[in-house]
Order: structure tokens, then C-alpha cells, then sequence
């Protein structure tokens, strides 16, 4: 069954560690937005009904819930198996969570990154710890009981011990979900501009060294196992029965259709992606032009590389076998693969050098 996601790249504050392809819009270029983004949903040939939706991009939260109403109202299949929105923590309230239950939300994923205040700040995040617990309340309260939440391994300033502060909120929150992502420093953020000029704003003087981040990596896998969070993706860790049945589509290669401003769409046989920015997406609308700026086959061995970022890993045909061969008996030796009941996965440490396995197998 497929799925749908909506993109909402508009934010409170620009986070400095961030390089989508997100910011804060002036209310004006907001609303002429959204007015695209209705006209392309209203104007999408339905052939399969959604099971799953999506909102997220930047900030969906910020939208007016009537707003989301009208948006959500153009796309079948209410009430969906799974609807999520992406929610800064300090935006949910009582109102909010009720309009988005009545509205067929059924799981938010919570933007936290970190549960220590100087951490948060230099984010340029706006929630403490204490507002994180009540937004999750909050939620429950209004009887949306699937919640994740973000984490970030690597931020500047983390340690050890300040990780440990954030593992134990996750400890006494109990979501049935968590992502922890590694930082990696692009260029373009505020973040990473800091970096390379030698600076020190952000915290970038005091960024974790790649082994650091890879050891409290490893930490978060080992206490959120403890927590009963199995982790069923390189960054994602779940209660059973609370994987994120929409992102689980991207990794097994079903079909979703996206839209909004860099969304992307599959189709089973072809990719298409969106004009990258809410400023081309609506220039576009404004020309009655397509949102879409290119359309490509789906590789062949697509479903190699994303399959292998589940822990369930891959179901290896004879063409894959003989396509990589050498280099995975190269991994096999090195322990950063294996394979059992006829399925190619990562090792955990496989896992900490996955971007090395994949480039290694783009490289044929
Ligand atoms: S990290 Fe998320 S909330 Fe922060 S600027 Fe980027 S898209 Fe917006």
C-alpha cells in the first residue's frame, strides 16, 4: 500500500546545524505556499488509495489547524493506517493536539535533538526538557500515543555524560519510537559555514570528533535496547509494532507520492522530485508550470542500498550476487556485513561505516 507526503518547509528560526531546504518565510509567502500546495494535491489523479501520510519537510506544526483540515480533507483514505506531523515540542498545545486527532493524526515526531538546555540553545531550538514532557502529555492526553522522538549524536558541546542526561529523559517519556541521527556537518548550514571559517559561534569550536559521536551512537543502541526501542533501521529504534510504517515504504521501495516544495515521489517504476525551494516551487505554480523539475528511472539496485539500511537487511537475488561480488566478500571478511537465512545485513559495526559500504557498492 502506499503513501502520501505533504512538505511544509517553513520554520520558527533556521537551526544552525540544518541544511534542508527549509527557513523562515514571511507570513505572505507562507500563505502563497500553502495555496500551491492545496492547488497540487486538489489537482492529483488518484490510483491507489493512501494508507499512510506524512507531514513533514521544516515545521508542518506551524500550519492553522483548520488549514491542515483543508489540506489533509483532499487526500483519501481517512482514517489512514498512520498519519504523522513533525512538531518543535514547544508548539504543540491542548488545542492543537485535539484539532490534529480530530484531523486523523495518529503519531507526531518531535523535534528535540537534545534534552540539555545549552545544547538546545545553540540548536537555536527554543524547548526545555520540561516542555518536551508536557508536549508529550499533551499528546497523549488527546489520545495521539505514537510519538518519536528526534535525538542528535554529535552536537556541539555533548559529552558522555550530557548524552546520558538525554537517554534518561527518553527513559522516563517512553515514546514508542526515537531516531538519533549522527551529526554530519554539511556546508551550507549556519553550523558548518562557522566551522570552515574557524570560528567559534554555535558551539562550532567544540563540535565531538567523529569517534565520539560513533561511541554515543553505540550508547544510545545499547540503552534504548534496554528500553525495549529495537533498533529496525540505521537511525531508527521502535518498540514492536511502532516502526514508522511510512518511512518503512521509503526503505522497502513502495510507492508514495510528495508534495510541496524538494518532495519527492515513486511510483514503482520512475522517481520524481519537486522544484527545491518553497520560492521555485510557487514561482512555478504562479507560471503554471508543473511542480516537478525532474523525473528519472528508479536504478536497478536501489532496493540493495536502502534495504540494507533495515536491520532485517536484504534477500539477495543471483543478479545482485554477481553485480557485487567481490565487494561483498570483501565486507563479509571485514565483519561489516553478514549473512544468514539467505539475508545480506549490516554488523553493528557495519552500521557506524555504512556511508564507506554504500559508496563502495555505488562505485560498480
Ligand atoms: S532542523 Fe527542522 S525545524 Fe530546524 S530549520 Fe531544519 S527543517 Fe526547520
Amino acid at each position: 500500500m502506499a503513501g502520501v507526503y505533504i512538505s511544509y518547509p517553513f520554520c520558527r528560526q533556521k537551526c544552525t546545524y540544518c541544511n534542508f531546504a527549509s527557513g523562515v518565510g514571511r507570513a505572505a509567502e507562507e500563505r502563497e505556499y500553502f495555496e500551491a500546495l492545496l492547488a497540487e494535491v486538489a489537482a492529483h489523479r488518484w490510483e491507489w488509495t493512501p494508507e499512510t501520510v506524512y507531514l513533514g519537510g521544516g515545521s508542518p506544526d506551524r500550519l492553522d489547524p483548520a488549514d491542515l483540515e483543508r489540506l489533509l480533507a483532499l487526500v483519501p483514505g481517512r482514517p489512514w493506517r498512520e498519519a504523522t506531523i513533525e512538531a518543535a515540542p514547544d508548539d504543540v498545545s491542548p488545542d492543537k493536539a485535539a484539532e490534529w486527532a480530530r484531523s486523523g493524526i495518529t503519531r507526531v515526531s518531535l523535534g528535540v535533538q537534545s534534552f540539555v538546555e545549552a545544547e538546545i540553545r545553540r540548536t537555536g531550538r527554543q524547548h526545555t526538557a520540561a516542555g518536551v514532557a508536557e508536549a508529550v502529555w499533551i499528546l497523549r492526553q488527546a489520545g495521539i500515543g505514537r510519538i518519536n522522538i528526534d535525538l542528535i549524536a554529535g552536537l556541539p558541546g555533548q559529552t558522555a555524560e550530557s548524552w546520558e542526561e538525554s537517554l534518561e529523559w527518553i527513559a522516563r517519556l517512553a515514546p514508542g519510537h526515537v531516531s538519533v541521527y549522527m551529526l554530519e556537518i554539511d556546508g551550507k548550514s549556519r553550523l558548518g559555514r562557522e566551522l570552515l571559517a574557524g570560528g567559534s559561534r554555535y558551539g562550532a569550536a567544540e563540535v565531538p570528533d567523529e569517534e565520539t559521536v560513533a561511541l554515543l551512537y553505540e550508547r544510545a543502541v545499547a540503552a534504548l535496547a534496554e528500553m525495549g526501542l529495537r533498533r529496525y533501521e540505521i537511525s531508527n529504534f521502535a518498540r514492536p509494532g511502532e516502526e514508522s510504517l511510512h518511512n518503512l515504504k521509503y526503505w522497502r521501495l513502495e510507492p508514495y507520492v510528495g508534495f510541496g516544495a524538494d518532495a519527492h515521489s515513486y511510483d514503482g517504476r520512475s522517481r520524481r522530485r519537486n522544484a527545491e525551494t518553497a520560492r521555485e516551487y510557487v514561482d512555478r505554480f504562479r507560471r503554471g508550470r508543473p511542480p516537478a523539475v525532474e523525473t528519472s528511472e528508479a536504478a536497478s539496485d536501489e532496493r540493495f542500498f536502502l534495504g540494507l539500511r533495515l536491520a532485517e537487511g536484504i534477500r539477495l537475488d543471483a543478479g545482485g550476487r554477481r553485480l557485487h561480488a567481490a565487494a561483498i566478500e570483501r565486507f563479509l571478511r571485514a565483519g561489516l556485513l553478514e549473512e544468514s537465512g539467505g539475508r545480506l545485513r549490516l554488523t553493528d559495526r557495519g552500521v557506524l561505516l555504512s556511508n564507506e559500504v554504500f559508496q563502495e557498492f555505488l562505485a560498480v
